[in-house]
């Protein structure tokens, strides 16, 4: 019998896959996780819920294809009609689909950078080019580079992230004006708004306008759903069904459709962890502030966030995520590379993780 024991699977990948490494995720999950802003407030809070309302679901059946009753309802929560939404497994599908729809061999995709990776991710397994603007050196946008870039290389797609991450940063509502009117009608303009709840400004009103406009939107982050993958895009029709064209035709579970549904519906839940996240993210930010000012780190450095998370940049970083790690608290870092070296992401937790973090961040200094 012929065995095929030594066969090198990673070579017959396709050349631009080859190039990328497997997404690393954390294989331990640490006492108190302020990696990947989440919304600890809510932990727990749709459990029961969903609990009951799984009995009801028919689990021999594929789900529903067109996700119609989770679509009205995120219609109507953002005051837009269903056709105008499109929901995924997570908006980290839809972003997936976007670069299939659009993004062949050789065709162009301009970012800012340091944004969410996920973009030049599928920008790159697609074989696209991935042009990155750099925000400047006080991490703000630079609108003047990003559109006379947008102007000359004539991307396909342009990815925008307000607010964004990992910067906490947001653009300015007469910029973003001026970008969705001087972009050409041939570029598909995706403004990536994970972080809205946090922020309270949309161009969720503009897709009527601008039907090459597609604002993206998550469950994961205010709403507490990260575990369910429920993510949706608010756009002019036809550009929903041109992106339906990728679209496989049972993509997102009943379970995520029905965890989606629950969630929605525990809107006072929801507002009062929005309430706590933002007055914490203030107390910390203070926090931060005075270790500055106190001279107990004056190389500190706190970006404004109008997120669920906090950016910091400090020659103390490593030593700091140590400190936090061997405390059981996981923060994201960046290394010691790039514009974002010695930089840290903090996401706000509870009241009780936000004193334990601060407690121990004051025992390292
Ligand atoms: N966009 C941004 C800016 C994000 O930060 C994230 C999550 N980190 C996502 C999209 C993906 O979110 P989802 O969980 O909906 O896939």
């Amino acid at each position: 019998m012929k065995k095929r024991e030594n066969v090198n699977i990673k070579q017959l990948l396709r050349k631009n896959i080859q190039k990328l490494e497997p997404y690393q995720v954390l294989s331990e999950v640490p006492a108190i996780k302020l990696d990947a802003n989440e919304n600890n407030w809510l932990a727990g809070c749709f459990q029961e819920r969903l609990t009951e309302k799984i009995k009801s679901i028919p689990l021999h059946q594929y789900p529903d294809t067109n996700c119609w009753e989770l679509r009205q309802k995120l219609a109507v929560a953002n005051e837009i009609k269903e056709e105008n939404v499109l929901t995924g497994v997570g908006s980290d599908q839809i972003i997936a689909w976007l670069v299939q729809a659009f993004i062949g061999p050789e065709d162009k995709v301009i970012t800012m950078s340091p944004t969410f990776g996920m973009y030049g991710i599928n920008t790159r397994m697609a074989g696209g080019k991935l042009i990155e603007i750099p925000l400047d050196e006080e991490l703000q946008f630079q609108p003047e580079i990003f559109l006379k870039s947008i102007l000359e290389e004539k991307p396909k797609l342009v990815f925008i992230t307000n607010p964004n991450n990992p910067t906490g940063g947001v653009i300015e509502d007469h910029l973003l004006n001026k970008l969705l009117e001087e972009i050409p009608e041939d570029v598909v303009i995706v403004v990536d708004e994970a972080y809205y709840e946090f922020y309270g400004k949309t161009l969720a009103n503009r897709i009527a306008e601008y039907q090459n406009l597609i604002v993206l939107r998550t469950l994961s982050k205010a709403y507490g759903l990260a575990g369910a993958r429920v993510g949706y895009a608010l756009a002019s029709q036809v550009m929903i069904d041109a992106v339906s064209h990728v679209k496989p035709p049972y993509h997102m579970s009943s379970l995520d459709q029905a965890a989606g549904l629950v969630c929605l519906d525990m809107v006072s839940e929801v507002k009062e962890s929005l309430v706590n996240t933002v007055k914490w993210r203030q107390y910390l930010e203070t926090f931060f502030f005075q270790l500055n000012q106190q001279g107990k780190d004056t190389t500190l450095k706190v970006f404004p966030s109008y997120t669920n998370f906090i950016l910091l940049k400090t020659v103390h970083a490593e030593g700091l995520i140590e400190k936090l790690k061997k405390n059981e608290i996981s923060v994201r870092g960046y290394g010691k590379e790039g514009i974002l070296a010695n930089s840290l992401r903090v996401t706000i937790g509870t009241e009780a993780e936000n004193r334990k973090l601060q407690q121990v961040i004051e025992a390292y200094y």
